[in-house]
């Protein structure tokens, strides 16, 4: 593109809360043909609800287990952390990290720490392996379906379960049919089970081409590295698992950074707002500026 033209896109861009970092960026957006979204925090909102949470052992009350786990919770980022940590205020539950030895975050399965020399997993149904149990949990009819379910292990032990609700973020729809209108495959690359996926497909009016789910952070990458095969690919993520795979594709859109994770995000283009419709507004404007070079 010519300097003035590649700057002007840029500047409009990112008047609009889309900063995409170099006049080559810019040419590799109007080229994309696959865009792929991660799920928690990019198409939701992250913004999850706790219900049926469960003792499923006589030796621990339901208050207990909601202390121990709201408290291990406290020591983590992820979003799903600060819902049970309402949901304990909500049932009169003060969290205290401070009971916690050795935390440990395992990206895409959960968390760990020890409390009063208990092991204690809450996570994923990749968790039950980290806390030594051979078997895949099976809650049954406890859990609702469509939604993440939470495990919590006590040792090697199926001690409680609880449910978790997110809803999609608002024009998530509508910027999904705008990028297949442009041309473009889009993709959703979830840690989440598989019916989570399938409920969040079917919210946004089944417009994802390609839904894959129960993905660890490597995974993504790899997935990503598949569609590279096919054509140009794009990853929007929210950075907290997701940085291999924004990293591999030619195009790592990063959302929800502010203030001073600015600085240190690797991201090619970052989007200031929440709002997914920048994506294939900022792709119009990207080809229609790729044009003037030709
Ligand atoms: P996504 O790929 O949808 O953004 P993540 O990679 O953030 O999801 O997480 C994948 C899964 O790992 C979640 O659905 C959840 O089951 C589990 N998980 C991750 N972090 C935690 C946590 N702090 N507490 C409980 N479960 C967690
Ligand atoms: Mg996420």
């Amino acid at each position: 593109s010519t300097p003035v033209a590649t700057f002007c896109a840029l500047t409009k861009a990112a008047t609009s809360g889309f900063l995409i970092k170099t006049g080559d960026c810019l040419e590799t957006l109007a080229k994309i043909k696959i865009a792929a979204f991660d799920k928690t925090g990019t198409i939701t909102k992250a913004e999850f609800t706790v219900s049926d949470f469960r003792s499923l052992s006589h030796n621990n009350t339901l208050h207990n287990l909601v202390y121990w786990v709201s408290s291990i919770e406290s020591k983590s980022s992820h979003p799903m952390a600060a819902a049970l940590i309402d949901y304990a205020r909500s049932i009169s539950v003060e969290p205290n990290p401070d009971m916690v030895e050795n935390f440990q975050n395992f990206p895409g399965e959960g968390v760990y720490g020890r409390i009063d020399g208990q092991d204690i997993y809450i996570g994923n149904k990749r968790i039950a392996q980290r806390a030594g149990c051979l078997t895949v949990p099976d809650i049954g009819a406890n859990m609702k379906r469509g939604k993440t379910i939470g495990y919590i292990y006590i040792g090697e032990e199926l001690t409680g379960s609880f449910n978790l609700l997110d809803g999609c973020r608002h024009g998530v729809a509508q910027a999904l049919e705008e990028l297949n209108s442009l041309g473009i495959k889009t993709a959703m690359l979830t840690g989440d089970n598989r019916d989570a996926a399938m409920s969040t497909q079917e919210q946004l009016g089944n417009a994802l081409d390609i839904v894959h789910f129960e993905l660890l952070p490597q995974d993504k990458a790899r997935i990503i590295a598949e569609f590279k095969s096919q054509g140009p690919t794009m990853m929007v993520g929210d950075g907290l698992n997701d940085a291999p795979a924004l990293a591999k594709a030619d195009i790592g859109i990063s959302m929800g950074i502010s203030g001073s994770a600015l600085a240190t995000e690797t991201g090619d283009i970052i989007l200031m707002s929440n709002d997914i419709r920048r994506i294939p507004k900022g792709m119009r404007l990207a080809r229609r500026s790729h044009r003037k070079v030709i």
